[in-house]
């Protein structure tokens, strides 16, 4: 059994393709009991369609759908943040008047380089394409106000078909990074999203998981990353599979920006 699914864009989202009553459907028919919406919530400079995200209509539809599912499913209110650490004001905006129950903080920019444009790959070395990305997301993680940390090593999405993507030879940055999660008592998000990709990767790797139990991390939270809704629950047995591998027995569930550990 899949326990959860905490990452789902909708037509709320610019780039979601189905409506959230779909992905709620969807999600029944799989028999996953609990499920997030993570809308993109996009202010820099370099985005397509900033502010695209309605929060108050969203809110509409979805206590609808808590309402009309109750007896089905659970319906988590998640948001996802691109470079909130960089935008603190326009983050508090959205986070201030809202009940959101947990908050991903992605990096989708690296400067202006868009972390899927193959373009900026191939100008550059992996090397610098992954050291840059986690500098980046170190920041992040040092001062933004999330609780979870969205798809950790999500350049490699991208870059590992193009020239590959060997984790081990940044160990001493992501553990630093790890630590910083630990420290802070964030989760990390276990994204399956990758797997359906020519990539084919979980992120974080399974490598970084392991070292993140090591370390003594315990929060986590799975996602598909869905943007339509027969990705919904998709790769996540996956998912669960290395996070049991790596040697953990919970995950982490949100209310109102509380984490709780459950057993899986
Ligand atoms: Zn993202
Ligand atoms: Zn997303």
């Amino acid at each position: 059994m899949i326990p959860l699914d905490y990452h789902m864009h909708t037509t709320f989202s610019e780039d979601g393709a189905d409506s959230m009553e779909a992905m709620c459907q969807r999600a029944i028919e799989l028999s996953v009991p609990e499920i997030g919406f993570s809308e993109h919530w996009d202010v820099g400079p370099y985005e397509k369609n900033p502010r695209f995200f309605q929060p108050e209509s969203w809110f509409t539809e979805l206590n609808r759908l808590r309402d009309l599912l109750a007896d089905q499913l659970i319906i988590r209110a998640g948001i996802e943040v691109a470079e909130p650490h960089l935008y603190p004001n326009e983050t508090a905006e959205i986070l201030t008047h809202n009940p959101f129950d947990y908050v991903f903080g992605s990096v989708h920019f690296v400067g202006r380089n868009f972390v899927f444009d193959e373009a900026n790959f191939r100008a550059q070395s992996a090397d610098d394409v992954y050291k840059s990305y986690f500098t980046e997301l170190e920041l992040m993680i040092k001062t933004a106000d999330i609780d979870i940390v969205a798809h950790f090593d999500i350049p490699a999405r991208t870059g590992k078909p193009i020239f590959g993507y060997d984790p081990a030879r940044y160990e001493t940055q992501i553990r630093s990074i790890l630590g910083m999660i630990i420290k802070r008592n964030l989760a990390l998000e276990v994204n399956a999203g990758g797997l359906r990709k020519a990539s084919k990767n979980l992120m974080p790797d399974p490598l970084i998981l392991k070292w993140y139990a090591g370390m003594g991390g315990e929060r986590l939270t799975l996602g598909s990353d869905a943007h339509a809704a027969d990705q919904v629950g998709l790769h996540l047995d996956t998912a669960l599979e290395a996070v049991r591998a790596a040697g953990f027995s919970h995950l982490t569930q949100f209310m109102r920006r509380t984490g709780y550990q459950i057993p899986i």
